[in-house]
């Protein structure tokens, strides 16, 4: 097993285990109680004894009676000891898989989310606000910054109501400061709230997975490289800002944007003669393909410090 899926299933089950445990204190200290004990045993004995029945194709509507007020009773006394029966059931951070991370024989959405919070290193996506595509907040920025990101936001906002229905390689350049991860991470969110699963990468940590992938035994490459290209979104940040690792950085940044069916966000510093020189002309070509790539230019003072 790949090492980020051992730390996600560490996580899941950390989580699970605290849940089931807090669940089983809970049932302890209910049991502590003479007459909740008394009240518990007997509602057990009758609901055995119900199904014997049952099995039998006997009438049961005296024993479901005397069960009904039993276990009224037995609800009543719980909430005198202060819990109630929500309390008796674990408390799982996933209802879907109960913190097991299969649901329905397939791998759970949550654990792609741990995944990929694991793969990120718990680096936070900027931008975390509630529908910031649709109300960016204007008002604290400058005329100029202001009519250049009214028309950034309504870009953005299209390409993530028509998602995944967007050109494959989506790029921001623009000087370091102007909001582009900002912008790349307002996007994401609004995915996430559709139901999208967003990868969010700094490329210093996405080059460290290129490297890993390198390295990584064969049988275990495929499951390396895996969540980079299964994310609905992947979005690598501040292209650039990652040494160039011989065999590994270009090459393998090269195969992701080739074998990825579904679109890239890219943030970079780089204008397009420097990404042009850095990456060599197949991966420059690929981010100027314009049937499939666009490339949008963020000028703009600084949003993010507006914002703080
Ligand atoms: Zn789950």
């Amino acid at each position: 097993m790949a090492d980020y899926l051992e730390r996600a299933y560490r996580i899941l089950n950390e989580s699970r285990d605290s849940a089931l445990d807090a669940a089983r204190k809970v049932r302890e200290r209910l049991n502590e109680d003479p007459l909740f004990a008394s009240l518990e045993s007997e509602c057990r004995k009758l609901a055995f004894e119900k199904a014997r029945l049952a099995s039998q194709n006997r009438d049961i509507s005296t024993l479901n009676a005397k069960y009904e007020e039993l276990s009224a009773r037995r609800a009543k006394r719980m909430e005198e000891l202060g819990y109630s029966a929500a309390d008796l059931k674990p408390k799982f951070s996933c209802e879907l898989c109960g913190d097991t991370g299969k649901a329905n024989g397939k791998d759970c959405v949550c654990l792609k989310k741990i995944v990929y919070a694991v793969l990120s290193e718990g680096q936070d996506i900027p931008c975390g606000e509630e529908g910031f595509l649709t109300r960016p907040r204007l008002d604290v920025l400058t005329a100029d910054a202001r009519d250049a990101y009214k028309k950034l936001y309504a870009l953005l906002n299209r390409y993530a109501l028509s998602f995944p229905e967007v050109k494959k390689i989506y790029t921001l350049t623009g000087a370091v400061g102007v909001g582009k991860s900002y912008a790349a991470g307002a996007v994401s969110h609004a995915l996430m709230r559709r139901g999208f699963s967003v990868l969010f990468l700094n490329a210093v940590r996405l080059n460290e997975i290129f490297l890993e992938y390198h390295l990584a035994p064969l049988h275990l490459k495929q499951s390396v490289f895996a969540p980079l290209t299964e994310a609905d979104l992947l979005v690598v940040d501040d292209l650039g800002a990652e040494p160039l690792l011989n065999n590994v950085t270009v090459n393998y940044l090269y195969s992701l944007l080739s074998e990825r069916t579904k679109p890239v966000m890219i943030t970079t510093n780089l204008d397009a003669e420097a990404l042009k020189a850095r990456y060599t002309d197949r991966i420059f070509s690929r981010l100027l393909d314009k049937k499939n790539s666009k490339i949008i230019n963020v000028a703009g003072s600084d949003l993010r410090l507006k914002e703080r």
